[in-house]
Parts: structure tokens; C-alpha cells; sequence
């Protein structure tokens, strides 16, 4: 899923990152689940130098994104951006992110930061992470289902590798080190061009029968609300995403000129009763009558807000947090509710983090 206009979190400090003495404790990307997986096994020693790094790849439908990430701090060392070009089909598209991957490998050697304890790969699409499978992908990227994501990842790069669904990725990243770190059960939810989820339940990232749960955009809001891009009606996606900010802009009375999200958080501080604060605070609404739901079932510790959207801040949460306190049941009434933390790498850190997943063996 695209996700445009992450905040950016600008870290990176290589002093630290070479004379700092790290202790690596590689664990699930929630803190509280310590069992050991097989291939990155908890140290309470100075570990080999190479074992402080991780390899992160995010394969979405306009760019692949990949990253060395310290993976004590999620700090980017070194970090790669090339165009998708998803027309040119699935092989064509997994070939490019090897040979990005290969290159991070190669200038992590050079630069003397040695080898990646692993990979993580967060891409679009339907990911079983058991087999390390593309099950299913729209036509963002065509020909990418079938795709054998993990074994080619291993096969190329000779490390231990474990992939997911991007969104997925991007929660791992964020209760590793950003918005959700220390929680056992967290709700995240990236609005952007589309809706996205992700489950932790128990620390663990929930994924259902072969990768296909977590898709909280497809929570149905309005039983014959407008139709949704998976053939049902009146899904979340169609509420809370950023083509349905810009429709109620519109539908307001907002700018019709004005056909990208980017410019509603100013004219909303500008106008604070005008058509884009309206928009946004009925956006921020419907996000938190689907919080209500959520709320209920899952009884998370918090809830994090990622995506393009989580950039208009409390003038979108402030009215889901009313939303959830008004009509959550009293247990969950106050479960916070909170912009994700980890910015523009976002994606890459969230990929290294599926490195630290625990696959459950
Ligand atoms: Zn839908």
C-alpha cells in the first residue's frame, strides 16, 4: 500500500553507532515476548560486531525502499530508493529489490559495518509469512502473486530472511521503536491513498490463515455506504482514507481546485470552521466509530495511527479519541490513541523489524 507524507525522524549518528558498546537482545518487535527464534538467538554478551545490523526491504507499488538499520536503536545507517516500475511485472520487480538488497549488503561491507544478522522484506499484497509466499496483490502490482519472496531473499543474499505484508512491517517497526514500544496488544491502522491494519495481539503480529487478517480498512462502517475497492460497500477505506478526506473537502464546499490532501492541514488551521477542518474532524469521526469496534474486540493497550493522514495530528485524533471515550465500552474508553513515530524511513525500519520477528518454531 502506498502511504504518502510520513513524518520524517531524522536519526542517524555514527559516532554512536561504532563506539557505543550495544547489547543486542533480538526478540519479537513487541518487547514483551522474549522467546529466542531460531536464526537470531538473545545475547546478553557483546555479540559479534556484524550481529548489531539489519537489512531492511519495502516493496511497494511506486518505489523499493531498502536500509542497514542498527537494530538496538532502528537508526537507518545507509539507505536506497529505486522506482518499482511494477508494469514491468513480478520477477522483474523482485529483481530489482535483490539487486538493491545485494548492494546494501555490499556497502555495508565496504563501509566497514560488516553483514546483516537478517532480512526483512515488507511488501504489498497478501504475504503468508509461514512460507514466505505472495498469496495474493492487486494490480498495484501485477504478476506478484506466486512470488517465492523469503527463498529468494535467502537464496541471493545468504541470510536468514523474513517477510511480511507492509503494513504489517510497518507495525513491527513501531512496537519495536516508535509509538507502540512495550505494549503486548496494539491496534495500527496506516491512512493513506488506501487503509491499511495491523494486529499485535500477545506481542505477536496477528496474520490469520495465510497472511490475510489484519485488514482493518475493509471494516464495513455503513452497510450501504459508497462502493470499495474489495467489491463490498461502505468500508473504512472509504471514510478514513485520503481520497475520502479530499471527497468531504469537496463535498463541503472546500476548493475544487485543490485535488491533493497535502494543502487541508493549513487551510484547516487557517479556517477553523471552514470545509477542511470540518472534513478532517469528520474523518477523525469515522475513524473513531471503527476505534469503538476495534476497541471492544481487541482490548489493546494503545492504538497508533500511521500514514499520510496521521500528519494532520489531534485535529484528526481529537474527535475519534471523543468518538472512542463517548462510546467504547468502560474498559477501553481511554485507550490511547497515537500518531505513529517513526517517520519517512518508516517502511525500512518496519522491514528490519519483521527481522526480529519470532516465527514461532
Ligand atoms: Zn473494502
Amino acid at each position: 500500500m502506498f502511504l504518502p507524507g510520513r513524518l520524517k525522524r531524522p536519526r542517524d549518528s555514527r559516532t554512536e553507532l561504532f563506539f557505543a558498546s550495544i547489547r543486542v537482545e533480538l526478540r519479537a518487535p513487541c518487547a514483551a515476548t522474549p522467546a529466542p527464534s531460531k536464526w537470531l538467538l538473545k545475547t546478553t554478551t557483546m555479540p559479534p560486531k556484524h550481529h548489531n545490523y539489519l537489512l531492511g526491504i519495502d516493496i511497494g507499488g511506486t518505489k523499493i525502499a531498502g536500509g542497514i538499520v542498527d537494530a538496538s536503536t532502528g537508526a537507518v545507517l545507509l539507505q536506497e530508493r529505486v522506482a518499482t516500475l511494477a508494469a514491468d511485472g513480478g520477477a522483474a520487480v523482485l529483481a530489482r529489490a535483490l539487486s538493491l538488497a545485494a548492494r546494501l549488503r555490499n556497502a555495508a561491507r565496504s563501509q566497514d559495518i560488516g553483514e546483516p544478522a537478517g532480512v526483512g522484506v515488507g511488501a504489498g499484497g497478501q504475504i503468508d509469512p509461514e512460507t514466505g509466499v505472495v498469496v495474493a496483490a492487486t494490480d498495484v502490482l501485477p504478476g506478484w502473486a506466486g512470488t517465492r519472496l523469503r527463498d529468494a531473499f535467502e537464496e541471493r543474499l545468504g541470510l536468514p530472511a523474513r517477510v511480511d505484508n507492509d503494513v504489517n512491517a510497518l507495525a513491527a517497526g513501531e512496537c519495536r521503536w516508535g509509538a507502540a514500544q512495550s505494549a503486548r496488544n496494539v491496534v495500527f491502522l496506516a491512512l493513506g491513498t488506501g487503509v491499511g491494519g495491523a494486529l499485535i495481539v500477545n506481542g505477536r503480529l496477528h496474520h490469520g490463515a495465510r497472511g490475510a487478517g489484519g485488514e482493518l480498512g475493509h471494516l464495513v462502517v455503513v452497510p450501504d455506504g459508497p462502493p470499495c475497492t474489495c467489491g463490498g460497500n461502505g468500508c473504512l477505506e472509504q471514510y478514513a482514507s485520503g481520497p475520502a478526506l479530499l471527497a468531504r473537502f469537496h463535498a463541503l464546499g472546500g476548493d475544487p481546485a485543490i485535488t491533493h490532501g497535502t494543502p487541508l492541514a493549513d487551510l484547516a488551521a487557517r479556517e477553523p470552521n471552514g470545509p477542511a477542518a470540518r472534513a478532517i474532524a469528520e474523518t477523525g469521526k469515522w475513524l473513531g466509530l471503527s476505534l469503538v469496534s476495534l476497541a471492544n474486540v481487541f482490548g489493546p493497550d494503545r492504538f497508533v495511527i500511521g500514514g499520510g493522514l496521521a500528519s494532520l495530528g489531534d485535529r484528526l485524533l481529537d474527535p475519534a479519541r471523543r468518538v472512542l471515550t463517548a462510546r467504547a465500552l468502560p474498559g477501553v474508553r481511554s485507550v490511547p490513541i497515537l500518531p505513529a513515530a517513526l517517520g519517512t524511513s518508516a517502511s525500512i525500519v518496519g522491514a528490519a523489524a519483521l527481522a526480529l520477528e519470532i516465527t514461532g518454531d
